[in-house]
């Protein structure tokens, strides 16, 4: 068994030295994103099978599946927002957002579905049906929703880009370039706010919870760090430009402004009329607007009157808040730019040895096993790794970050 890198190796690397030779060799690690870190930080195991060994599952999970069919349609409103909008007001833009965005999500979906259906994973197909059209139905409704309460995005911002790929060269310690690891990815949105010279970057979360609960852990989350980095780098090359006119961000702009946008996977609740016609005031997860348009609707109408309980009611839902979308602002300041960097290292290090020593490759079973904790896809394999028709179960890639190179392909195609 080869020995373990010491702590001066890492230093080394840390330093932009030149990598000690068995490193090197066995380096295959130059590429580096956000999430094959978070992977190899949750578990080296988990890490091997899906950076070393490739295998992918052959049909999304119904978050991956949502998440990215929503990034889709965002993507395609933000630039309907931004691009040929002469003449249109604000009411119009949201609209042509929210039409664009939603266009192709029933085609999105049943993609999805139809791969479901060839890899045998679901074979009731009324159900399948039904779960298409709410799966589409409330994606749409998301989007809508979205579109509506950031519509001041569209008279404060400047589009520069969306879903848009990045390679960069992570810094040694002195700010040089090193040659043996690049940091990719893919950026939500980045906008340009002109009153403030800054650059504003947007991700965007889908959340099975209160989305307002994703302050609590949105500072924390390291993407962002590695996309502010990426925006630092592709801003002093002058990479950047506004899309709506093609003019370069200027180049003393502010960089380190993050908005998190976390969007409840969920439709409001229709409020209930009773058989007397007047608005149930039971527990009810829907909007203040929504039960307001309810009672609007009792009363004028059916002209039955407002009842006290159901002001209180309307109260209650409008002091909640909206709680189907939330969005949370920070700003990544260079100390914590530079915490990131020196541990994007370390993490790399961490990966490297993990590759090249199988004893490395430790399993960490916190990040699995509790009730709460998301299931693993490979939880199966961990536990009998030398299974073939396990394997059998998994597609191999041809590039572990597919991610990367989908935006690539997407932001190749003439439009
Ligand atoms: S099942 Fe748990 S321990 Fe095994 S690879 Fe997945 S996360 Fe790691």
């Amino acid at each position: 068994m080869e020995a373990r890198p010491d702590l001066a190796n890492i230093e080394d690397v840390v330093d932009g030295a030149e990598p000690p030779r068995r490193a090197r060799r066995s380096a295959a690690l130059t590429i580096i994103t956000a999430s094959e870190t978070q992977t190899a930080r949750d578990c080296l195991q988990k890490h091997h099978f899906k950076y070393r060994e490739k295998l992918r599952t052959k049909v999304d999970a119904p978050a991956l599946a949502i998440g990215s069919i929503f990034h889709r349609g965002m993507s395609t409103g933000l630039r309907a927002g931004w691009l040929d909008v002469d003449g249109l007001d604000i009411e119009q833009r949201v609209a042509k957002q929210t039409a664009a965005a939603t266009s192709g999500i029933d085609d999105l979906v049943n993609k999805w579905m139809a791969k479901r259906i060839e890899h045998g994973r679901d074979l009731d197909f009324e159900r399948l049906a039904t779960e298409a059209e709410e799966t589409a139905a409330m994606v749409k409704w998301m989007l809508g929703h979205y579109f509506h309460v950031t519509r001041g995005d569209l008279e404060r911002l400047i589009l520069v880009e969306t879903e848009t790929p990045f390679s960069v060269p992570l810094r040694d310690v002195r700010g040089r370039p090193v040659k043996h690891l690049i940091s990719q990815g893919v950026r939500d949105a980045v906008f340009y706010d002109p009153t403030y010279n800054a650059l504003d970057l947007h991700e965007h979360k889908t959340v099975g919870q209160n989305p307002r609960d994703i302050d609590r852990r949105a500072e924390m989350d390291p993407q962002t760090t590695t996309y502010i980095n990426s925006l630092i780098e592709d801003l002093a090359a002058g990479r950047l430009k506004l899309a709506t006119t093609g003019e370069p961000v200027p180049r003393d702009a502010v960089v380190g402004r993050l908005s998190y946008n976390a969007c409840k996977k969920k439709v409001p609740s229709t409020p209930k009329v009773n058989q007397d016609g007047t608005v149930s005031v039971a527990a009810i997860d829907t909007l203040a607007t929504m039960y307001v348009a309810a009672l609007d609707e009792q009363a004028n109408v059916r002209k039955i009157p407002v009842t006290e309980k159901q002001y209180a009611k309307a109260k209650e839902l409008a002091d909640k808040g909206d709680t189907f979308f939330a969005r949370v602002e920070y700003q990544r300041t260079p100390a914590e730019i530079e915490r990131w960097r020196r541990e994007a290292f370390m993490d790399a290090s961490r990966i490297r040895e993990a590759n090249r020593n199988p004893d490395a490759r430790t399993r960490n079973p916190g990040h699995c096993s509790m009730a709460w904790s998301m299931k693993c896809e490979y939880r199966q394999l961990c536990l009998d790794p030398e299974s073939v028709e396990l394997r059998g179960q998994f597609r191999v890639v041809d590039d572990i970050h597919t991610e990367v190179r989908e935006a690539e392909a997407e932001a190749d195609t003439p439009a």
